[in-house]
């Protein structure tokens, strides 16, 4: 057990991990970091977090763990606030959705990654912000993703590790560049696109008409567009290379989809929509007991 966990950005994953922690008696003490007062008083009046303050430094100052829970563009400046307080025998790790980023960011501010630093990414979440969304069985089965470097301390990454399962999250290693070609694909791509269709279906001129007679099919395809714009504003600039690239092969899909449509070529769409079926269900088999 942990003596005093720290969380650094005390939001919906912020707060999900310090309530989980709570819940499965992960740490004696559990101190809040964010910029907002309003949000610890929030965290505090809801039992999330023991103490809170709006000092990084401060925050860290004796935890035994810190989880750094902020948008990735702001990463760089939270580690370089921690970085006169480091402790060696602390864990450091984060929830970021981009992992190349953050290791530039730590790369940045200590030279290289701190070999107590393990990056992570826990594949859970929703559309919703803020620690009234947070819930304590939030990585309860998800995947968690871990990034260590050739520095990280194999010991700390076993301290880690053994954290995120404690949360209920199944572990994963993988490279930060590999986590960022993967994730580009089925979480960036899939919200990016998800944006421009109810961007293009959501023009004022237009939006009374469409929303009137929105069917499931738009509800459940543009879900994910309800996501936080800091968030992804933030993900698509740290993620810019991996995405650009699903989007090119992504317009030229959709201009082979346009050509079949407009040559009236009825087996081809037949053909296309039944593999592109057949591969969703292959994805739903393989993900039976992981609903995402
Ligand atoms: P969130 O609910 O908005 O929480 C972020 C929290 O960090 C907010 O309370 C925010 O305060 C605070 N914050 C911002 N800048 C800060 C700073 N410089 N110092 C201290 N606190 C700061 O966002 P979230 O959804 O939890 O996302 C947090 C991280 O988790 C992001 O890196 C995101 O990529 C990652 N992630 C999100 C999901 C998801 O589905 N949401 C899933 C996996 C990973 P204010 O609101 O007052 O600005």
């Amino acid at each position: 057990m942990l003596e005093r966990l720290c969380i650094i950005g005390v939001g919906l994953i912020g707060g999900s991990v310090a309530k989980a922690a709570r819940a499965l008696g992960l740490a004696r003490e559990i101190v809040g970091v964010d910029v907002s007062l309003e949000t610890l008083r929030l965290a505090q009046a809801l039992g999330v977090v023991d103490a809170g303050c709006v000092n990084a430094a401060e925050g860290a100052h004796e935890a035994d763990g810190v989880v750094i829970a902020v948008p990735v563009g702001k990463m760089q400046a939270i580690l370089a606030a921690l970085a006169p307080v480091w402790s060696q025998q602390a864990f450091y790790t984060d929830v970021g959705s981009t992992k190349v980023s953050v290791v530039k960011a730590a790369q940045a501010v200590f030279g290289e990654v701190p070999a107590n630093f393990v990056p992570a990414h826990p594949i859970a979440g929703r559309e919703l912000s803020g620690v009234e969304a947070a819930s304590a069985d939030l990585f309860q089965g998800k995947r968690v993703i871990l990034t260590p470097m050739a520095s990280t301390s194999a010991c700390v990454l076993e301290r880690v590790r053994a954290f995120w399962q404690g949360l209920g999250g199944e572990v994963h290693v993988m490279s930060a560049a590999h986590h960022d070609h993967v994730l580009a694909a089925t979480s960036h791509l899939p919200h990016v696109v998800a944006y421009a269709l109810t961007h293009l279906l959501g023009r004022k001129d237009e939006q009374d008409e469409i929303f009137r007679y929105a069917a499931g099919g738009f509800k459940d395809f543009t879900r994910i567009a309800s996501s936080d714009p800091e968030m992804w504003a933030d993900i698509c600039l740290a993620n810019a290379g991996e995405i650009l690239t699903f989007v090119h092969r992504f317009e030229r899909e959709l201009a082979a989809l346009r050509e079949l449509i407009a040559r009236a070529d009825r087996q081809a769409l037949l053909d296309y929509f039944g593999e592109a079926r057949a591969a969703r269900q292959r994805f739903l088999d393989q993900n039976r007991e992981k609903p995402c």
